[in-house]
């Protein structure tokens, strides 16, 4: 009998991991306490375990992470279709920044559920909600816990008023609350709410939204605290130009002088660069998210991807919230990202499909702020079972093209810190068709 430790096995699929370079495997893999502690080829011996699942020859995937969304997105797809960014802020965020903790909840639940079944495990929810409140956070909090999601949950400060132009937006809100009771908040919320599943993090909405103060003061938190930041930057290039005009600098430029890029800073979008943005981002370690889809959807640009890669920029992927993507599948984004940059005859086809499946799952951990190859002996157990007709057939190096190409892909299985949440198509702990028919009916009350 084997030594490997088990409470759950899964047997009978081939396994592909960035670990292993994304090569498949046929065998088994065995998780205790939340952890994987095994993997098997064909022929060794499983470990006894509490629960056994017969993979039927499927596919077993790490799960993916989605490194920028919006949850409460969820309720507003298919909102403001054809409008840019400013446009696009001004006619959705009203409706959304009116959301009640219960209906927050109802969002982030729905939401949770549906990237499950696109294989994702966990996600970094930059959390728009104006005026925020420790009840919209904590509701947010208590959703994910309840689906038994991983979710980062960056909250969302911003502190420049809104009239003086577009980029800063918000007409609608109010005096924006003080830099440092926004950050107080936060910093109260990741004492209270953060857990093995549940990170809390702090989300300046873009710095040309956010004084100086406020930056300096996202920077202090993160250092004394270790929480990640997660930033919009260098979105669209009139917020480029906004940022220039009233400051004098890039974004990344700034933000460098107030000490808050690092490896532990994601910057999402980064479609507008200049040649010294990149040599900041890649000497700064911070990560960027790159959501092409949205960034198509808004008419905001196509972010240079080899060109951030080339530098030494590290890369992941985001769906960006609902309501510009018009989901939450990173799978699609993946296929955008491997094919945006070939629209031009001539071009390589570049990144290669092993480092845009790394980009979505060690990359995407990073942006998570944790650090590390997800996926061997010893890391959490979050993976995804496919069934077998998703698998793709062919030899190594076309197998991790078609698992790139090869699209819409929905597993059978999910297990999210050793933990089923999905088996065999259905969720283990909520209601779908119920949290699906709340969603339903509060779109249609708040985009009506
Ligand atoms: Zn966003």
């Amino acid at each position: 009998m084997t030594s490997v430790p088990a409470d759950l096995l899964v047997t009978n699929v081939t396994i592909a991991a960035p670990s292993t370079g994304w090569v498949p495997t046929a065998g088994w893999l065995a998780c205790r306490d939340g952890r994987i502690t095994g993997f098997g080829r064909i022929g060794d011996i499983a470990p006894r375990a509490v629960k056994a699942i017969d993979g039927e020859g499927g596919l077993v995937l790490p799960g993916l992470r989605n490194g920028h969304t919006h949850g409460s997105e969820i309720l507003a797809r298919g909102v403001a279709d054809g409008l840019e960014l400013a446009d696009w802020l001004a006619e959705v965020w009203p409706r959304l920044d009116a959301l009640t903790p219960e209906q927050m909840a109802i969002a982030v639940r729905f939401g949770a559920l549906l990237s499950i079944r696109c294989g994702i495990t966990s996600m970094v929810d930059h959390m728009r909600r104006n005026p925020m409140s420790d009840e919209v956070i904590e509701a947010a909090a208590a959703a994910y816990e309840s689906v038994g999601m991983r979710a980062l949950i960056s909250v969302m400060v911003r502190d420049r008023a809104g009239a003086n132009h577009r980029s800063v937006g918000a007409g609608h809100l109010g005096a924006p609350e003080p830099a440092h009771r926004q950050l107080a908040r936060i910093a109260a919320a990741a004492q209270r709410l953060a857990s093995d599943r549940i990170g809390i993090g702090v989300g300046p909405s873009a710095s040309v939204r956010c004084t100086d103060e406020m930056l300096s003061g996202v920077a202090s938190l993160s250092r004394d605290s270790g929480l990640p930041i997660h930033v919009h930057a260098a979105e669209s290039a009139a917020e480029v130009a906004d940022e220039r005009r009233d400051f004098g600098m890039t974004s990344f430029e700034r933000m460098e002088r107030l000490g808050m890029l690092g490896r532990r800073t994601a910057c999402a979008h980064c479609v507008w660069l200049e040649p010294r943005d990149i040599e900041i981002l890649a000497g700064t370690g911070s990560v960027v998210v790159h959501n092409p889809v949205s960034n198509l959807r808004l008419k905001s640009g196509i972010a240079d991807l080899p060109g951030l890669r080339a530098g030494g920029v590290e890369v992941a992927i985001g769906t960006d919230g609902a309501a510009s993507n018009d989901g939450v599948d990173v799978w699609e984004a993946l296929k955008f990202a491997a094919l945006l940059p070939r629209r031009n005859a001539g071009t390589a086809a570049m990144p290669g499909s092993i480092a845009l499946l790394d980009m979505v799952t060690t990359s995407g951990a990073a942006a998570l702020g944790g650090r590390g190859v997800p996926f061997e002996v010893g890391s959490p157990a979050d993976f995804c079972l496919y069934p077998a007709a998703e698998a793709p057939i062919g030899n190594d190096d076309s197998f991790a093209a078609a698992l790139v190409l090869s699209v819409p892909r929905r597993p059978s299985h999910v297990v999210i810190g050793g933990a089923l949440v999905l088996e065999q198509g259905a969720f283990l702990h909520v209601d779908e068709a119920e949290t699906a028919r709340q969603a339903r009916h509060l779109a249609r009350e708040l985009m009506a």
